[in-house]
């Protein structure tokens, strides 16, 4: 087995002359990547098929990665793993080509950021959590409430804290 790539950039020149159906697999083991503008992932890891096809090289991929992320109930910074597969074609001739409308490049390099960037952005969640019982932020003092034993001082000089707690109080009795 060939040793894990610390790159998504690909030589797969040679496979244009093998016969159809050959293939080869390239493993990926990245602790981190930027893929640009903004997505930045660690982690990586995953495989990718390449097979040559009549109309092109066609590329299996799986993978998977993790992201920072700012839990929307606590607001604090959390790990989302994102994990992503994809099928795409890097096209001979534009006659070939499909929805993506990849060409294989005349140097036979392939650059798979594009497409991992791609599709690992449809994999992050609208509404991430810290956890999937995240208990959100404390409405007196703004922390977040995942810790055990969070309390609060029975007297408090801030007047303002005063009324809130009067007001907490009023609605836990109703
Ligand atoms: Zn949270
Ligand atoms: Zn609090």
């Amino acid at each position: 087995m060939n040793q894990p790539r610390q790159s998504l950039r690909l030589n797969v020149g040679f496979l244009i002359n093998q016969s159809v159906g050959s293939s080869r697999d390239f493993y990926f083991d990245l602790p981190a990547l930027v893929l640009e503008p903004d997505l930045n992932l660690t982690n990586l890891t995953g495989q990718a098929k390449i097979t040559r096809t009549p109309q092109g090289l066609l590329v299996q991929a799986r993978m998977g990665a993790a992201i920072e992320a700012e839990c929307v109930r606590c607001l604090t910074n959390t790990e989302i793993t994102l994990n992503s597969e994809f099928t795409e074609l890097y096209a001979f001739s534009t006659r070939s080509t499909t929805e993506s409308e990849l060409i294989l490049p005349e140097d036979g390099h392939i650059d798979l950021g594009p497409l991992v960037r791609e599709y690992m952005v449809l994999e992050i969640p609208i509404n991430p959590l810290c956890q999937t019982e995240c208990q959100g932020i404390c409405p007196i003092c703004g922390e977040p409430l995942n810790e055990q034993s969070h309390q609060h001082e029975v007297e408090d000089s801030d007047p303002r804290l005063a009324i809130l707690r009067t007001l907490l109080e009023d609605q836990s009795t109703e």
